[in-house]
């Protein structure tokens, strides 16, 4: 493996001691904490050994770049980026590439974790990763961007390709990004390589379906769990947090099963009608004004006020830690469907663990859609042999109802939360594998 002088690449020793140890500081972050705090009650709850705790929990790499790209205005400026890849146990590690002023590699470790547990639950042959450059894309050119994106990609090629670490887009990325992460690596390597990002154009070897990979499947979940409460989804309302990839493609997924979106919010402001918004009327407005805030047919409504709106489906499609002990007792909803990762505080899931009313669709679950037509994505490319879109919908709904009914099963036969059940499912089939392999001495 070729370090390059602008690449700081830590490989850590795994003590057998507490969370906060110094060698992990560096990814003391809240959503680091909060991952962590979700593996050690699993690993309590699976009376996982000492020896083990620490081998599955905490990231196996982690590395931070610095990207120097000349703005349009002749300046130059230094931007961070950073990738954390947690276990290479099964598989190469797969994860998005988050584009956020606030990204930081505590945030991308915590991500890195989920996703680790979200392909071991829906069976993919992965390890988690997730990738993050600190920037606000809304603020960068596109030219700017497009440096950005390949700046990161040149350094990251010695720690990245289809058989080590996948990338693909998340928030703040799109396709377009990923255009270019395959073009600077394609490049390097002197031959077209597809599989090294999903979520490509499907003019470049993308699968079809994958835009719409995450929230057709929080739709497919949230329509199972509407089934599993006993109640009717054609006559369900819906409040959803985002409206980007996933946020709006939830939203058309939950309407085409009857659902009336009455409140959505983004980044900017937010609009509610109680007679339900018009989503393609909407998906206009946004296209010309990059936010949802200023849709006529609507009032406005904040980001706190959608999250305690009285409604059937709350979708949180955002960020994480939106979901607090202080909104938590206040929240008027049936189904919470975690679109985003991480959108619910291990503070707030205390509170809502005791109403049960409330049936939580948790991250790991609700919104893996997306890994697995990344997945599909990247043995298609492998192959070079494509799929037709009713395949790809088709193979991931069997493998999305696989999941919800292990993890509604394991629920109730334990008597523990869908959250508990998810990641339990998940964590342990790591454990398996990591057992399987032993340590290498
Ligand atoms: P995106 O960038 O396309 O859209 C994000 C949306 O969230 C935008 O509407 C933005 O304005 C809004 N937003 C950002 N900060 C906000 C804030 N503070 N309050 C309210 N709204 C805010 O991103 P995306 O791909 O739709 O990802 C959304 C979430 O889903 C993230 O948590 C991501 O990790 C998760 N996710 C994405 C995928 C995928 O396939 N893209 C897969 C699994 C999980």
């Amino acid at each position: 493996m070729q370090l390059t002088s602008r690449t700081l690449f830590s490989l850590y020793q795994i003590p057998a001691t507490d969370p906060m140890m110094p060698a992990m500081e560096i990814y003391d972050h809240p959503t680091f904490r909060m991952a962590c705090q979700q593996f050690d009650l699993v690993a309590d709850r699976l009376q996982m050994p000492a020896a083990e705790r620490d081998r599955i929990k905490y990231p196996k790499r982690a590395m931070t770049v610095a990207l120097p790209i000349h703005r349009d205005d002749g300046s130059t400026q230094v931007f961070t980026g950073y990738r954390v890849q947690h276990h290479l146990t099964l598989g190469p590690t797969k994860g998005g590439l988050r584009f956020h002023p606030d990204v930081t590699i505590g945030e991308v470790a915590a991500l890195a974790m989920w996703m680790s547990w979200k392909c071991a639950l829906t069976g993919l042959p992965y390890g988690g990763a997730k990738g993050g450059v600190a920037c606000d894309p809304g603020k960068l050119s596109i030219t700017e961007l497009e440096r950005v994106t390949r700046r990161y990609t040149q350094e990251m090629i010695p720690f990245i390709g289809p058989q080590v670490d996948v990338m693909a887009p998340d928030l703040g990325t799109n396709e377009q990004i990923m255009a270019w992460m395959m073009d600077t690596y394609s490049v390097h390597v002197g031959a077209t390589v597809p599989s090294i990002v999903t979520g490509k154009p499907v003019a470049l070897g993308g699968s079809l379906g994958r835009r719409e990979a995450t929230g057709r499947g929080v739709g497919y979940l949230v329509n199972r769990a509407t089934d599993t409460i006993g109640l009717d989804i054609s006559k369900a309302t819906a409040a959803i947090q985002g409206f980007g990839n996933v946020g709006s493609v939830a939203a058309l997924s939950l309407a085409r099963y009857g659902v009336k979106i009455v409140a959505v919010t983004d980044a900017f402001g937010g609009v509610y009608n109680s007679n339900g918004l018009d989503l393609w009327g909407l998906e206009k407005h946004v296209a010309g004004n990059k936010t949802v805030a200023g849709f006529a047919e609507a009032e406005p409504i904040t980001n706190d006020q959608l999250l305690v709106l009285p409604c059937d489906i709350l979708v949180p499609a955002a960020i994480e830690r939106q979901i607090t002990a202080d909104n938590a007792p206040k929240i008027q909803c049936r189904i919470i469907a975690e679109a985003a990762n991480g959108p619910t505080t291990p503070e707030a899931d205390v509170i809502l663990d005791q109403r049960s009313e409330i049936f939580i669709i948790p991250d790991v679950l609700c919104n893996a859609g997306g890994v697995v037509v990344s997945y599909f994505e990247w043995v298609q490319d492998l192959q070079s042999f494509f799929w037709g879109e009713t395949e790809v919908v088709d193979k991931l709904f069997r493998i999305l109802e696989t999941a919800y009914t292990q993890v509604v099963s394991l629920s109730r036969k334990q008597k523990i939360s869908m959250r508990l059940a998810a990641l339990s499912l998940g964590i342990k089939r790591v454990q398996e594998a990591k057992r399987l392999r032993g340590l290498f001495p």
